[in-house]
């Protein structure tokens, strides 16, 4: 089976949110493209994908982690040299790296089907007793936040992942019958924000695990370039380096704030996006020079000011903040760790002086280890 490449602009994948339980086989040998319109007609939920305009797709345009990509292209080069199916693979990090990029990216460069679900879509073991069962030989299934798997879900996939077949029970009382139902060989992603969440079963049978950082302000500057390339946005180097500067190590966000600096450029009619009109906007957005937006300087607020710097727990936090716990523990403590400003000790969270000074409130003597003592 052979896939050319995407002359209509669409990709090769299959959204599922819930695939039917009597979603057919699909039979006989077709392009990808093809298969990915049957499977999609064929089943509940699914749904073809526009591409994402933005979206690197192949690993030379996937921009840093140079240790993880060099890793997993090797090992997809093997694959393809063998003729076997790849290893399966988890990804883990925080939001907006590009764990669901790569995802995308290995799939095409196996040119295979990606049918992607996530987590908490997979509700029932029927449903994913009948993903696993439409898979051909190669298909890759992405499973976005696979932390968020059931128990009974999850225990489907260990004998899918090792030994490519379930086993399940139809009917009920003096008609049950298990059934042992063999599948193509097929390759798992999993993508995860919280990978000491998985279960050891679990983590245990993804033969490639990597996890994704933060990219330096270099590396997004070159992400901010290559998007304002396809948005056909003028931008000077200074301009997509400020935009990289605050944008919290992550790649998404750099996306997002180069589309809200082109609004303001636009409006302002300002031409080419330099440093200044970038910074300008940004403020406005409310992301400071740091990178910090509004619910970073809440959280460093409240932390610092109502529990005078910790420590605090992070119940204790979201309920004043008011703000759901999983968002304060994925998305806003990750880069607040990653640059300093906090701290995590068994009693709970601390501001370090350097948080202290960035909301321009004095240190606190008593603070983190090494920061002074108490007179
Ligand atoms: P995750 O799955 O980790 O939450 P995504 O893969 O959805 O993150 O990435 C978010 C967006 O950031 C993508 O749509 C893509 O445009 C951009 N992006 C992510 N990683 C990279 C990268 N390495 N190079 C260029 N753009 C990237």
């Amino acid at each position: 089976m052979s896939a050319g490449p995407d002359e209509n602009g669409r990709e090769r994948i299959v959204q599922a949110s819930k695939p039917a339980d009597d979603a057919e086989i699909v039979a006989g040998e077709q392009t990808l493209e093809e298969r990915a319109q049957s499977v999609a007609s064929q089943t509940d939920g699914f749904e073809e994908v526009q591409a994402r305009d933005l979206r690197p797709r192949r690993f030379q345009d996937y921009v840093g982690q140079r240790a993880v990509v060099d890793s997993i292209s090797i090992a997809v080069m093997a694959s393809k040299k063998r003729g076997d199916t790849l290893d399966h693979a988890l990804f883990h990090g925080p939001p907006g790296l590009g764990k669901t990029t790569i995802a995308h990216i290995i799939a095409r460069e196996l040119d295979s089907l990606l049918v992607h679900t996530s987590g908490p879509a997979l509700e029932r073991p029927a449903d994913v007793v009948g993903l696993l069962s439409n898979l051909k030989k190669g298909d890759v299934l992405f499973i976005d936040e696979i932390h968020r798997l059931s128990h009974a879900v999850e225990e489907y996939l260990y004998s899918a992942m090792e030994d490519f077949r379930v086993d399940f029970m139809t009917g009920s009382g003096a008609f049950a019958k298990s059934i042992n139902l063999p599948l193509q060989p097929f390759t798992l992603i999993g993508s995860t924000t919280r990978a000491g969440m998985l279960s050891a079963p679990l983590r245990e049978r993804f033969g490639l695990a990597y996890h994704l950082d933060f990219y330096s302000t270099e590396e997004l500057a070159q992400v901010v370039t290559r998007s304002a390339g396809i948005l056909e946005v003028d931008i000077d180097s200074d301009g997509a380096h400020e935009i990289a500067r605050r944008s919290r190590g992550t790649p998404r966000i750099s996306n997002r704030l180069l589309r809200r600096v082109r609004d303001f450029a636009e409006v302002r009619n300002a031409g080419t996006i330099n440093s200044k009109v970038a910074a300008e906007a940004m403020e406005i957005e409310g992301v400071d020079a740091l990178g910090l937006d509004r619910l970073d300087r809440l959280y460093l607020t409240t932390l610092s000011k109502n529990y005078q710097g910790g420590p605090a727990g992070i119940h204790a936090l979201a309920a004043t903040i008011n703000e759901d716990q999983q968002t304060l523990e994925d998305v806003v403590e990750p880069f607040l760790l990653k640059i300093g400003f906090i701290i995590r000790t068994p009693q709970g969270r601390r501001t370090t002086p350097e948080g202290f000074e960035h909301i321009d409130l004095p240190p606190r003597l008593d603070g983190p280890a090494g920061q002074g003592t108490l007179l």
